[in-house]
């Protein structure tokens, strides 16, 4: 159990995460007293700096202090603070530095980025990066080349484009880890086609709405899109030409993901329909963890649809792996990029392992030993090597909360094989119309550099049930906005 005291500011998110980096996998509460039992993290936020102050069992075992670097502090730069003299206290109580100092948030490069949109020099930034929070120069150094080449991705962006983003929430079998709205299709096959007729409605109220109807990239993910039968899949891509003129689009992806739901016939509908880049998502080339993590397909099948689709004309073809799995070695993860290697896909994404709340892997969580921070680096390292090795260079990178060892998941890719929509989505630069339950639409206001998220319930009963409040949340989200790319007919 750990708590944390708040003194003259609001910021428990950033207590909260950077005490999870420390003391991972507890349960953080909030308190008004040191408490006695237990450890109770202290900050406090005066005009000149941040304070930090760590109990244990009630009695003050290490302080830790921050000065502002700017007077007054901006948000960030609190933010910063508070963090930094938390750090100074864990680090001495535990001996842990870890790789990402304090920098907790989700998006490392977006943070570089403003930095290199106010003019910052790339080797200034990277100096405060590490000193001032404390990044590894290993870190460091994959931070700016990400940050470097999303801005190349990035100026292809035009103020009134915009993305589209389409959920299918089914698949074959729920994952260990899984935390997505996702839907055994054992159970819920029969809602897949009242589902589609609600996305196509969603499709043309934006379709409707919007003044010019080009889409600068599509991504189906989920789920697993491929979970639709063949013409479901069909019914759906061809409602995305329907409603939307995809003529000049930069990517139309489909995450078919789970390699047990992709067939021929899906990859001849997919071609047909203008999709250009898919993901098939092997996770593992373990046999003995993909039983164990609840994916009901082999390792066999990776390979056998990989070949179907270069036979089928695809020549962007992502793989998602995993580093970390239950049980998993170095050995295991070597076996696994060794094979994937000999498949020689066109993009890499490497996760490390969450451990998400809404996962059963959460529920069981006592029964794992999760991977050490130094096997993890280990993974990490040798999972870099083999995209060198495969042409392919970082160019995005995000974290999550409750990584394990706090790591971040990174996207390699051989050179113009990037997914745009991946960087957008990162970064925020654009407007991301999302349709289908669990969505997130992420309105951008350029003038602003703000975005402004307009949810749609999760549940696919609820989905179903609240549908014309879905539309009413959208319309209302952009009628508080101006945005480049709405006109008239918004209005
Ligand atoms: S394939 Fe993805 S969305 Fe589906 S259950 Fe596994 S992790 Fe969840």
């Amino acid at each position: 159990m750990v708590y944390y005291r708040l003194m003259g500011h609001g910021l428990a998110n950033e207590v909260q995460t950077i005490t999870q980096v420390y003391y991972p996998n507890e349960h953080y509460y909030q308190t008004e007293e040191v408490r006695q039992e237990g450890i109770t993290v202290e900050s406090r936020l005066t005009e000149t700096g941040a304070e930090g102050r760590l109990f244990v069992d009630g009695t003050l075992v290490q302080e830790g202090t921050c000065a502002f670097l700017e007077v007054p502090p901006s948000l960030r730069e609190q933010k910063r603070a508070v963090k930094a003299a938390l750090s100074c206290c864990f680090q001495h109580q535990t001996g842990y530095v870890p790789l990402w100092g304090i920098i907790t948030g989700i998006r490392p490069t977006k943070m570089v980025n403003e930095w290199l949109d106010e003019g910052k020099l790339p080797e200034e930034i990277a100096a405060f990066l590490q000193q001032e929070y404390g990044v590894s120069p290993q870190k460091t150094a994959l931070t700016m080349e990400v940050a470097q080449a999303e801005r190349a991705i990035l100026a292809k962006s035009r103020p009134e484009d915009y993305s589209l983003y389409i959920g299918i929430p089914f698949c074959p079998t729920r994952c260990l880890y899984c935390s997505f709205t996702s839907y055994p299709l054992n159970r819920y096959a029969k809602w897949v086609d009242g589902y589609l007729d609600h996305l196509e409605e969603e499709l043309a109220f934006l379709s409707a709405r919007l003044v010019h109807q080009k889409s600068m990239t599509v991504y189906v993910g989920g789920g697993t899109p491929t979970s639709l039968n063949e013409r479901q899949l069909e019914r759906l891509l061809q409602a995305v030409h329907r409603y939307f003129d995809l003529q000049e689009a930069l990517e139309f992806t489909v995450e078919a993901g789970r390699p047990d739901t992709i067939t021929k016939e899906k990859l001849q509908v997919m071609k047909e329909n203008g999709v250009d880049r898919i993901s098939i998502n092997p996770q593992t080339m373990n046999e003995k963890t993909l039983a164990l993590i609840g994916r009901s397909h082999q390792v066999s099948q990776v390979k056998e649809v990989f070949a179907l689709a270069r036979e089928a004309g695809f020549t962007n073809i992502n793989m998602d792996l995993i580093l970390g799995l239950p049980q998993e070695t170095v050995a295991d993860v070597c076996h696994t990029l060794q094979e994937v290697e000999s498949l020689a896909p066109d993009s890499l994404t490497i996760h490390t392992l969450a451990v998400k709340r809404a996962s059963r892997l959460k529920e069981q969580f006592d029964q794992y030993d999760l991977t050490s921070v130094s096997v993890m680096e280990e993974m990490l390292e040798e999972s870099s090597r083999t995209a060198k090795r495969l042409g392919m260079a970082p160019y995005y990178m995000y974290r999550q909360k409750n990584m394990v060892g706090n790591f971040e998941n990174v996207g390699y890719c051989r050179p113009g094989k990037e997914s745009v929509y991946n960087v957008e989505i990162m970064e925020e630069r654009q407007t991301i119309f999302a349709v289908g339950a669990g969505t997130t639409t992420k309105l951008y206001e350029a003038d602003k550099n703000r975005v402004s998220r307009v949810f749609n319930v999760k549940g696919i009963e609820e989905y179903h049930q609240r549908f014309a409040e879905m539309l009413c949340r959208k319309e209302a989200g952009w009628k508080g906005l101006s945005l480049p790319m709405i006109g008239e007919k918004w209005r």
